[in-house]
C-alpha cells in the first residue's frame, strides 16, 4: 500500500503526531499549525481597512452611549457629540465631492472644575468611534526651543495610540488637559518671554487649524536622529479642557456690565449664581488670557457643571462599569455577597464632598474602606456576606491614612 504523506510538505505520516485525510489529499499537524498562522496573520492585516471605514453615529446615539459611562452633564455631551457627529460628516464631504459649501473644522474646548468629568467624556467619546485617542498635557509644553516638550509632541501620542498608522492618526482624537494652565501670565507684553504660555498658545495655533508638522516618531528631543513622519492635522479633532480657576469672576463681571439688548434684565436676575460656568463663553475666556487667535480655533465652547452629592451618588452606582460594581464583582468572585447600604454610599460621597476630591475621590475613599475586607476576605472561607452600612464604611475610614489628611 501506498505511504501516506503529507500533500503539502511531504513528511510521512509516521514522521508526524497528527494527519489529517481529505478525499484526495493528507495534511499533517506541522502544516496544519503553518496555516493557522496565515490565516492569524491575513485577518491582522485586513482589521485597519475595516476600522478606517468609521461608522457614522447620530449625535443622540453617540449621548445614548456616553450616558452608560458619564452621570449628567448633558449640555456637554450634546455640544461634543454634535462638534464630532459634524466633524465627521466634515470628512466625509472630502471624501466625496468638491462641494462648493467647505464644512470648517470644529474643535472643541471644554470649561469645568477638575474632577468633573472631561477627561473622561473625550475618552468615553473615542471608545464609541473607534478612532485613535490620546491624552496631552498643556502644562509640559513650552516653546520650541525651551526646556520642556515641542507642541509636536501632542502628536507624537496620537502615532502612538495608532500603531504609527498615519492615516488614521490623521482622523484621531487628540484631548489636551489643562489648557488654562497655558493663560497668558499677564496683559503686560511682558520684560520676560512668557515661553509656557502665551508662546505655547502660538505655537498651537497651526497645528489646531490644520498643518503637516513634522512628528518625531519616539517623541522628544532626546532622539536627535529619528526620521520625523509628517502629519497632516487638518482632519484630527482637537478637544481642549480646563479648570479655568477663577473665570467665574470674569463672567460674573460681564454678566454684571452686560448692556442692555443682550439678554433680558429678568435673565440676569435668574442667573444661577451657583454654577457660573454655565455661562462661560469666549469673551470670558480672553479675559482669563487665552489670545483670541487660539479661541478663533477653538470655536465650540462648553461648559461641565460641578458635581453634587446626588451626582456623586449616581456615579458611585449606576454607570456600567460604576465602582461599586467592580468591587461587588471582586468579591463575587471570592464567593462573598457585598452589599452596599445606602448609608454606607451616604457616607462615601459625604467624604468625598469633604476633601474636596470631586468623582476623582471616590475612588481612594472606596478603596480605604474596603482594603481590609479584600485583604482578610480571601483567606477566610466562612464569611459569605459582607455589608458596608455608615458605621462600617465609618470605622474602616477612620482607620486609613485619609484621616492624616487635612481637610482641603
Ligand atoms: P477632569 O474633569 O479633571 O478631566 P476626569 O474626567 O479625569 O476629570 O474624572 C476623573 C474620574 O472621575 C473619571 O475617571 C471618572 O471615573 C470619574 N468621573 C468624573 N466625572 C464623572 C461623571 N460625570 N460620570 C461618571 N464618572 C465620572
Amino acid at each position: 500500500m501506498a505511504q501516506v504523506t503529507c500533500s503539502f510538505c511531504g513528511r510521512n505520516k509516521k514522521d508526524v503526531d497528527l494527519m489529517v485525510s481529505g478525499i484526495s489529499a493528507h495534511i499533517c499537524n506541522f502544516c496544519i499549525d503553518q496555516a493557522y498562522q496565515i490565516l492569524g496573520e491575513e485577518e491582522k492585516t485586513k482589521k485597519p481597512e475595516k476600522n478606517q471605514k468609521f461608522k457614522l453615529k447620530k449625535p443622540k446615539e453617540l449621548t445614548e452611549f456616553l450616558n452608560e459611562y458619564v452621570i449628567g452633564q448633558f449640555e456637554a455631551k450634546k455640544v461634543l457629540t454634535v462638534a464630532v457627529y459634524n466633524h465627521y460628516k466634515r470628512l466625509q464631504q472630502k471624501i466625496n465631492a468638491d462641494d462648493e459649501i467647505k464644512i470648517e473644522k470644529s474643535n472643541i474646548i471644554m470649561v469645568g472644575e477638575t474632577g468633573t468629568g472631561k477627561t473622561y467624556l473625550a475618552k468615553t467619546l473615542a471608545k464609541v468611534l473607534e478612532v485613535p485617542f490620546c491624552i496631552a498635557d498643556a502644562t509640559v509644553l513650552t516653546e520650541a526651543g525651551y526646556v520642556g516638550e515641542d507642541v509636536e509632541s501632542i502628536l507624537t501620542r496620537l502615532l502612538q495610540a495608532a500603531d504609527y498608522n498615519v492615516e488614521a492618526a490623521e482622523k484621531g482624537i487628540v484631548y489636551i488637559d489643562e489648557l488654562d494652565k497655558i493663560a497668558r501670565k499677564s496683559d503686560n507684553p511682558s520684560i520676560t518671554r512668557d515661553v509656557s504660555g502665551e508662546g505655547v498658545q502660538q505655537a498651537l495655533l497651526k497645528l489646531l487649524e490644520g498643518t503637516i508638522v513634522n512628528v518625531p516618531p519616539q517623541g522628544g528631543r532626546k532622539h536627535p536622529d529619528q526620521k520625523m513622519i509628517a502629519v497632516n492635522t487638518e482632519n484630527i479633532l482637537f478637544v481642549c479642557g480646563g479648570a479655568f480657576d477663577g473665570i467665574t469672576r470674569h463672567i460674573a463681571r460681564r454678566l454684571n456690565t452686560q448692556p442692555l439688548g443682550f439678554g433680558k434684565a429678568e435673565d440676569k436676575a435668574h442667573a444661577d449664581r451657583d454654577n457660573l460656568l454655565q455661562y462661560v463663553t469666549a469673551q470670558d475666556l480672553k479675559s482669563f488670557g487665552l489670545i483670541p487667535e487660539l479661541i478663533g480655533r477653538l470655536p465650540v465652547v462648553t461648559h461641565l457643571d460641578p458635581l453634587d452629592k446626588t451626582a456623586l451618588k449616581s456615579i458611585l452606582t449606576e454607570p456600567k462599569n460604576a465602582l461599586i460594581k467592580q468591587y461587588q464583582k471582586l468579591m463575587e468572585m471570592e464567593g462573598v455577597n457585598l452589599v452596599f447600604e445606602e448609608s454606607g454610599v451616604d457616607y462615601i460621597v459625604e467624604k468625598a464632598m469633604e476633601y474636596n476630591l470631586g468623582a476623582r475621590g471616590l475612588r481612594s475613599i472606596c478603596e480605604a474602606i474596603v482594603t481590609d475586607a479584600m485583604y482578610e476576605l480571601p483567606s477566610d472561607n466562612k464569611v459569605k456576606e459582607l455589608i458596608i452600612d455608615a458605621k462600617y464604611a465609618h470605622e474602616q475610614f477612620d482607620k486609613s491614612k485619609f484621616k492624616k489628611l487635612q481637610v482641603a
